[in-house]
């Protein structure tokens, strides 16, 4: 049974719920919810959720927990497991949810329950006669402050046919939604950060041009009308400014930790004024080492110390305890060479503009030192990089690589993670994916430990499936310097525009040997349903995989030579073959509209909303 206060909050009835929902997968059983004052005093083992009367007589007071934290607590005929709730959303990322952590942790422990991919499929819970909660006795808050892989549920497309229609959308939306719960990704307090400045020109450019790069012309501002701009950062009039917006801001009785937004826009660091240049440090000799030719980098000017000393000059006038959040970004990624020391109320989101997976030995090693080296300076540091936006919907597998970065950067006193973003294609990148939600939960975990879990829920075929995405993996790797090639051939973007390299990178007579390898899986199932279903997920993701490949042959953008009634038999065939998988869960269509739209010639037809 079940025990919870009378009135439960959302977070403890939810997390009740989804206690409920599991146990009766894996018994048959299904556990009673009770009030605490209407419990039946004849069922004498207790399952305590949240905070409850009972809970504190057992002497757990959930309010002078951590945020976010939880106990667990199995002793004799209890089970208590109660957090540090919110009142809010149980799925909205902001409501601390302590309390459903808890029940993870349990169901993790415990019933052995893995979350593989969103949706009843892709929830692995093993079948058994008997649970054991075993006697424990722990408080356990998360290891990063905030963790968040960002929905990539807000693409929209010019060509919505190719998308989701909306029913599926929200199928698919609301199922990510949980899944990402079900990983604990939230935070324990809000912090805001992100380009810090877009709207000050049209604000501030008149009365105060000196706040604002320096042209070459001798102008400062934007170069064109409406265009992009950086600031003048060795300007502490306007350092003192960014403080004193702040305090106005702030609620004087705010109790969460006060962050100051200081990243730069999205641009490079451009001012040419003397005081900014005189600010910066030596270039290192492998500075533009690891950028293509065609990267905004190319010949740019590296500007990492005036920034860290503008975060450093910002903080230095704020009130004690405030955080300065800055990007390490673009010309300013890479780690300072000045000496300059930061300190922990720095906080420096690390944004490649480079580095995606897979790397070279050598370009991976480059990029873990960036990180340990800014790490050097005394600041904090968030993983904020965007190369989870790469691959589209390819089988395109660098669960390795990706995991070793997460460890170095967790040893290396990693923070917190915004990761842009978790594009959805389940079926054909779910070791990738598997590995980012699990490594934020158990981060120690190597990337084996994660993937034998992700593999295990196959039964018969994990070690066929493991060498299926072993093959890709390898293929990934094996393809790095053609991946890198072809794109920069195609102009084809990592994160927009990967509709028009798939051709060239998954070209037909790839996917032959892999459809062989989930043949050999399927045949060494068995009378295993679940898994045979699971097995032909990852069938429908690769037949879909192939047919986007095909179509991108046909249609994309600087190759095609196709005209309308080709065009218009490539699309209907793959908007036929959404539409009819949509609400298989295998991939976002919406990313994947969003990406093709920038890639592919297309039809008229294909403007039209996907609803019939
Ligand atoms: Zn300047």
């Amino acid at each position: 049974m079940i025990v919870t206060a009378d009135h439960p909050s959302r977070v403890v009835r939810y997390a009740s719920e989804e206690l409920v929902s599991h146990v009766e997968k894996a018994t048959g059983l299904r556990l009673e919810i009770h009030a605490e004052s209407e419990a039946n005093a004849a069922l004498p083992t207790r399952i305590y959720i949240g905070d409850s009367h009972a809970v504190r007589e057992a002497g757990i007071n959930v309010g002078k927990l951590a945020a976010e934290a939880f106990v667990l607590r199995v002793k004799d005929d209890a089970v208590f497991i109660a957090g540090n709730d919110g009142g809010g959303d149980p799925l909205d990322a902001d409501t601390l949810a302590g309390t459903l952590w808890g029940v993870y942790e349990w169901l993790d422990r415990d019933v052995g329950v893995r979350w593989l991919w969103p949706g009843e499929l892709g929830t692995h819970v093993p079948r058994t006669k008997t649970v054991v909660a075993k006697t424990c006795d722990e408080t356990i808050s998360p290891r990063l402050f905030q963790r968040r892989l960002r929905a990539g549920t807000g693409f929209i497309s010019e060509h919505p046919a190719l998308g989701f229609t909306s029913a599926a959308f929200k199928q698919f939306s609301d199922e990510q939604s949980v899944y990402l719960r079900r990983h604990r990704m939230g935070r324990s307090y809000p912090v805001s950060y992100g380009h810090a400045f877009t709207d000050w020109w049209e604000k501030d450019g008149k009365a105060h041009p000196e706040w604002f790069q320096l042209l070459e012309s001798g102008k400062r501002g934007p170069n064109k009308k409406n265009g992009r701009f950086s600031m003048c950062v060795s300007n502490t009039d306007f350092q003192h400014e960014i403080v004193a917006r702040w305090t106005a801001k702030r609620s004087p009785n705010a109790s969460t930790p006060g962050f100051i937004n200081a990243c730069e826009n999205d641009i490079l660091g451009l001012c040419t004024c003397e005081k900014c240049r005189a600010l910066d440090g030596a270039a290192p000799g492998d500075y533009l080492k690891f950028y293509p030719p065609t990267s905004k980098m190319a010949g740019s000017r590296f500007v990492s110390d005036r920034y860290a000393r503008f975060w450093l000059g910002i903080q230095q006038q704020a009130p004690q305890g405030v955080t300065v959040v800055g990007y390490a970004y673009f010309n300013y990624f890479q780690a300072p060479t000045s000496g300059i020391k930061l300190n922990p109320n720095i906080l420096i989101g690390y944004c490649p503009s480079a580095g995606w997976f897979p790397r070279s030995a050598e370009e991976h090693a480059w990029m873990k030192q960036q990180w340990a080296d800014w790490r050097g300076t005394g600041a904090r540091l968030f993983m904020r990089s965007n190369h989870l936006l790469d691959g589209y919907c390819m089988p395109f597998i660098f669960a390795h690589q990706f995991a070793d970065e997460f460890h170095h950067a967790m040893e290396k006193g990693m923070v917190a993670t915004d990761y842009d973003s978790l594009t959805g294609h389940w079926a054909t990148q779910g070791p990738n994916l598997y590995t980012v939600a699990r490594l934020h939960v158990r981060p120690e975990a190597s990337a084996d430990e994660v993937l034998a879990e992700y593999y295990a829920a196959f039964g018969g075929a994990a070690d066929a499936v493991k060498r299926y995405f072993g093959y890709w993996e390898s293929y990934t790797t094996g393809n790095r310097e053609k991946i890198n090639q072809t794109m920069e051939t195609l102009q084809a973007s990592r994160w927009r525009s990967w509709g028009k390299a798939a051709y060239v990178l998954y070209p037909p007579d790839c996917f032959t040997p892999a459809e062989k390898l989930l043949e050999q899986a399927l045949s060494a199932i068995g009378n295993d349903a679940e898994a045979a279903a699971r097995v032909k997920f990852l069938q429908l993701g690769l037949q879909h995989a192939r047919l986007c490949a095909r179509v991108s042959a046909v249609l994309t953008l600087v190759t095609s030579t196709a005209d309308k009634n080709e065009i218009k038999d490539a699309l209907d065939e793959l908007i036929a073959f959404r539409r009819a998988n949509e609400r298989s869960g295998i991939g976002n269509f919406n990313h994947l509209a969003w990406v093709e739209d920038l890639s592919w010639k297309l039809s008229e037809e294909a403007r039209r909303t996907a609803d019939p």
